[in-house]
């Protein structure tokens, strides 16, 4: 039992070219990755949606969820707090078993005059599984040196990794930002006893994606409380790390908000948002920063945006009983915008 549970970790958290390998040892070959869908051109509102991308207008901004690919994920192993076989009957109640397909997600926000980048998605790191965060953003017309600013929830390598492609710097012109906290702790190698072992990685990805970005001059970490850009304000969640902050982005009355890993099994974390996971650092400051975050969303309707939700990790949280809550994926439309 006990290898099994080490061995799910370990596969968890390795590329999955490394990880899966043919009957006699040999690799098998990875498939190459689908072909994007036609490039559409910028500009064009309202557009038509494609796989792996989905626009929508939020006040005077544009939104573009971008896919970057999906992993399997170990929720029952991962569970941290959850009530003996509530997380295999959570997800039996909505048609899953773990180890369940959990997304990469990265949203683009247009202002006025900047493009904003919230994540990055895997990149090469999870190998097939992620690194189509180009591709998708391409469809949607848009080029990688267009970007001016990234926003880094955490510097988990799920979100770092599409920093880099190939060792080669992805966003050539934009500034890099995430919460002083988060940066001082994963570009220390001092803190890696803090956590366990099967994390080690999360270093190590943080460090090597950031570092040409920090060589450039392009890597600007913000002090808690500091302004970015109009409209798009941090809030620190701590407990998946140290310095996890949301993006709350608000145009015009409209609210979404970008939680990062707030959740990472939705059938599981909304309904009961005690259930941590193993990757949390501090799971009880992780709990907090979920309870905190669902009555927020729940009570003022705001849009929400989620890293590992099923694509494209947009919808809305609703209350169904006091501490519990549903996840309301956004309505899917081809040609007109959610309102
Ligand atoms: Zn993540």
């Amino acid at each position: 039992m006990k290898i099994r549970h080490s061995l799910a970790l370990a596969l968890s958290v390795l590329p999955v070219s490394a990880a899966i390998a043919g009957p006699k040892g040999q690799t098998v070959p990875s498939a190459p990755p689908p072909a994007p869908p036609q490039a559409s051109p910028g500009g064009i509102w309202p557009p038509r949606q494609a796989p792996g991308y989905y626009r929508f207008e939020l006040g005077d901004f544009e939104i573009v969820a971008l896919l970057d690919g999906t992993h399997p994920f170990p929720a029952t192993e991962l569970a941290v707090g959850a009530k003996p076989g509530e997380v295999a009957s959570l997800l039996a109640q909505n048609f899953l078993t773990s180890p369940v397909e959990g997304g990469f997600s990265a949203f683009l926000v247009r202002l006025p005059g900047k493009l904003v980048l919230i994540d990055t998605g895997a990149g090469d790191l999870y190998g097939r599984d992620g690194g189509l965060l180009v591709a998708n953003l391409r469809a949607a017309g848009i080029a990688p040196e267009q970007i001016d600013e990234i926003y880094l929830t955490h510097l988990h390598r799920d979100h770092v990794g599409g920093l880099l492609m190939g060792g080669k710097v992805v966003f050539p012109r934009a500034i890099v930002r995430v919460a002083q906290g988060e940066a001082d702790f994963w570009l220390n190698d001092a803190n890696r006893g803090k956590v366990p072992a099967f994390l080690g990685s999360m270093f190590d990805g943080a460090q090597q994606c950031l570092k040409p970005y920090i060589a450039e001059g392009r890597f600007k970490p913000y002090a808690e409380g500091e302004a970015l850009a109009p409209g798009i304000t941090a809030i620190a969640a701590p407990g998946h790390t140290p310095g996890h902050h949301q993006y709350l982005v608000e145009s015009r009355g409209k609210a979404l908000l970008v939680w990062g890993d707030t959740v990472h099994v939705a059938p599981v974390q909304l309904p009961d948002p005690h259930v941590a996971m193993k990757y949390d650092t501090d799971p009880a400051a992780a709990v907090r920063s979920r309870e905190t975050a669902f009555a927020a969303a729940a009570d003022k309707g705001w849009w929400v945006a989620g890293a590992h939700i099923s694509f494209p990790g947009l919808g809305h949280v609703r209350r169904t009983a006091p501490g519990s809550y549903a996840w309301i994926p956004a309505n899917y439309a081809l040609n007109r915008m959610p309102q």
